[in-house]
């Protein structure tokens, strides 16, 4: 793993911080979660963590970055999980499944959280669970008028903007935590 880590920082490839991380990988067992739907792969690293917790689980995860992708496939099979995580080279807005998972872990690009909490709650089972990453998004949400670049306000507005969506969504039940970079579970209601 450490491999991966270092890799991961070396190239700035954005993986999930060991805190989040751990606080999701424990969320996983305590729920007894075996079925769990990823967007946003970069090289593997969080779902092969994840898929390293018990043999029974099983991942289905995507990855529009080619570079990324090829990484993640060879990582994949060098931790000899190749039955447990089905890795998918396209955006996750041409990914068209049926099947229900008990978990959904939302992990790229930012400003578009809103578009894949809409276009995969159907993929939940009732009583699943979304988890959203980087909500804090290094602090910045909290500051807003301290960024003076235009991009990154904007991003930061999108990001406060699926924090508003969270809360006030009539479906699903969100809890907000300060773990890693700011982590929300929501769960489907019944
Ligand atoms: N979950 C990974 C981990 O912790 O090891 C890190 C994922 S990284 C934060 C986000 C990834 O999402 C990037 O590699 C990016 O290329 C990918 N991504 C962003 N938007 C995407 C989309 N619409 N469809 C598929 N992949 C996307």
């Amino acid at each position: 793993m450490k491999d991966l880590e270092n890799y991961a920082k070396e190239n700035h490839i954005p993986i999930m911080q060991e805190e989040g991380l751990s606080f999701m990988l424990t969320y996983i067992k305590e729920h007894n979660v075996k079925t769990i739907l990823e967007i946003g792969a970069a090289i593997g690293y969080s779902a092969i963590r994840m898929a390293r917790l018990d043999p029974e689980i099983r991942i289905v995860t995507v990855e529009r970055d080619l570079e990324r992708y090829k990484e993640a496939v060879l990582n994949i099979e060098r931790f000899g999980l190749e039955k447990q995580i089905t890795i998918y080279h396209m955006d996750a807005f041409q990914l068209d499944l049926e099947e229900q998972f008990d978990f959904i872990f939302i992990d790229a690009a930012k400003a578009q959280y809103i578009k894949f909490f809409e276009k995969f709650k159907k993929n939940l089972k009732t009583n699943g669970t979304i988890l959203s990453d980087n909500l804090n998004f290094h602090g910045l949400t909290h500051q807003k008028e301290r960024i003076e670049s235009r991009n990154l306000r904007q991003l930061v507005r999108k990001i406060n903007a699926y924090i508003d969506f969270l809360q006030k969504n009539e479906e699903f039940d969100t809890i907000f935590y300060d773990f890693g970079d700011g982590i929300a579970i929501s769960t489907k209601k019944i």
